[in-house]
């Protein structure tokens, strides 16, 4: 699994980062790429305070301009999201679907012959992560060869990660077999074996791109094995003259109401557990993480309404965000590089302007 790292160490890790290198080489399995996604997605650490850790550095705009943008992604989704639900296409179906609900034998046992990709998918089993450019491909060759619905994908793949996100995830999967983008993303063998290092040929992926438009893989099917479900646990210990902090998997933040005397509970949904449900390692990690990063965290499963039945709503708080939105309690703003940019953003490369001249603005 992706290291269990606390907030110390992770400041340590963005101190050691190299933005200049990362915009060079960034596209390579090799490359200089941050790793810094699992702490970001589980809202241990935000994309601004990323952003002005490397300012302090004195790093300029300039360049940090391709690690800023790609930070810049993960807001944009999570813009789209405060607006769109990511099960929903964004933009149109997908372009080729062969099987709507199970996916290819071949990616759940990591034998798909592209030595690349069955490496990466080995590795996620044993990481809980997959570098961007491999979820690229591994996602060009569910849906657009095998011809596997996005959503069946999108909801396995989503399992598998430490940086699980519903929007970054699921957006990028309906990205890439056209849903969410006027193309549809195709990869040959030639790009495959250039950034990971690969020297394979004769694969079906070893051809031109005109051909590779037109190309069907056939394979065998299988469901993807149901993940667990995490036992209910009710709230113990519980102080009713004080306020509850609720944190969640996308709410681990340490330094939030850090000096407030407070219940603080980590919260499992069941009811999101049914269309975003971890596997049975990711779900321990991130719990651990929690507990490193919050002190005297109790870790609570049920649904939202059963659990509510112990707390005064009036005193719960928690940080904004499209999962907890209708818990009627207070939420706290998240982090932005530009907080005030909350409306339905567009096309990336609108918002990454609009991020940039505020940006901009701010120095
Ligand atoms: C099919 C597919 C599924 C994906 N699923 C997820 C997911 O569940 N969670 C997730 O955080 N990212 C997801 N991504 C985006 C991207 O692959 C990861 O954010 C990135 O690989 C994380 O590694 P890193 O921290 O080393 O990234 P770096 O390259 O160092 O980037 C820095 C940060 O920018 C953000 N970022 C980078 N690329 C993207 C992107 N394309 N979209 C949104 N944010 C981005 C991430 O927060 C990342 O940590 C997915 C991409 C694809 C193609």
């Amino acid at each position: 699994m992706m290291p269990l790292l606390s907030i110390a160490e992770i400041y340590a890790l963005i101190d050691q980062f190299d933005p200049i290198r990362y915009g060079k080489t960034r596209n390579y399995q090799n490359g200089g790429v941050s790793k810094l996604s699992p702490y970001i997605s589980r809202g241990v650490i935000s994309t601004r305070q990323i952003y002005e850790r490397l300012r302090q550095r004195g790093f300029s705009l300039y360049e940090m301009e391709a690690f800023l943008m790609e930070l810049c992604w993960r807001d944009h989704s999570q813009r789209v999201w405060q607006h769109h639900d990511p099960q929903l296409e964004a933009r149109a179906p997908q372009h080729y679907i062969h099987n709507d609900q199970q996916l290819p034998t071949a990616i759940l046992e990591a034998n798909t012959g592209i030595l690349a990709i069955d490496h990466a998918l080995r590795e996620l089993k044993d990481t809980g992560y997959m570098h961007n450019h491999l979820r690229m491909y591994l996602a060009a060759l569910v849906c657009n060869h095998y011809g596997a619905h996005w959503r069946t994908a999108a909801k396995w793949f989503f399992g598998q990660l430490c940086d699980a996100d519903a929007a970054s995830n699921h957006l990028s999967w309906q990205w890439v077999c056209g849903a969410n983008a006027p193309k549809v993303y195709f990869a040959n063998q030639e790009n495959i074996n250039k950034y990971t290092g690969s020297v394979q040929k004769g694969t079906p992926l070893d051809t031109t791109y005109e051909e590779l438009s037109q190309l069907h893989i056939a394979c065998t099917w299988v469901h993807p094995k149901s993940t667990i479900v995490p036992e209910v646990a009710g709230i113990d210990n519980f102080q009713a003259e004080l306020p509850t902090l609720l944190y969640t998997p996308y709410h681990l933040d340490p330094n939030w109401r850090k000096e407030e005397e407070a219940n603080r509970i980590l919260f499992w949904d069941l009811e999101q557990w049914q269309d975003y449900p971890f596997n049975e390692n990711i779900f321990n990690w991130i719990n651990e993480l929690a507990h490193l990063q919050i002190p005297h965290l109790q870790v609570v499963v049920g649904d939202w309404k059963s659990i509510q039945q112990t707390l005064d709503l009036n005193r719960v708080f928690t940080k904004e965000h499209p999962l907890t939105a209708n818990y009627g309690i207070q939420q706290d703003p998240r982090d932005w590089l530009w907080p005030q940019g909350n409306e339905l953003p567009g096309s990336f490369f609108n918002y990454w302007k609009k991020v940039q001249k505020h940006l901009r603005r701010e120095n």
